[in-house]
């Protein structure tokens, strides 16, 4: 599978716990990242991490891309209600763009760990069949 993890700043504690707790079942997929959450969960947990551009640089925009064409599994964006983002990425558009392709998006850490627990289980292996970077 291939999964995308964003997390606006205030969440990327959180985020780099969530990797640590699921990083068995993380290892074992193909994982992209905005640049600052990529580099901070790489460093915590060793996994390996294909980095997009930070946020402010339109790294959602380049994992918005991939979810255009379908080529994303499952996105865990774990977004900061409570803090306005004028210059981080805005969860809205990546969600409609998942919901016209039909791709899980987690916006918080416990839907993102029944997901990756799910995921584990092969839940998504359905997307094999139809996931463009599988064919
Ligand atoms: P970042 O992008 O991981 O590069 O910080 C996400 C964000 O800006 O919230």
């Amino acid at each position: 599978m291939n999964i995308a993890l964003i997390a606006h700043d205030k969440k990327k504690d959180d985020m780099i716990r969530l990797a640590v707790q699921f990083k068995e079942i993380l290892s074992k997929h193909t994982l992209y990242a905005t640049g600052t959450t990529g580099t901070l969960v790489m460093g915590e947990t060793g996994l390996c991490i294909n980095r997009m551009k930070s946020g402010p640089l339109g790294g959602d925009q380049q994992i918005g891309a991939m979810i255009a064409a379908n080529e994303l599994d499952l996105i865990i964006f774990l977004r900061d209600p409570l803090t306005a983002q004028p210059h981080e990425p805005d969860v809205s558009a990546l969600l409609r763009l998942c919901d016209v392709q039909n791709i899980p998006l987690a916006t918080n850490m416990a839907s993102g760990a029944v997901m990756l627990e799910a995921i584990g289980r092969g839940a998504l292996d359905w997307r094999m069949k139809i996931n463009p970077l599988y064919s």
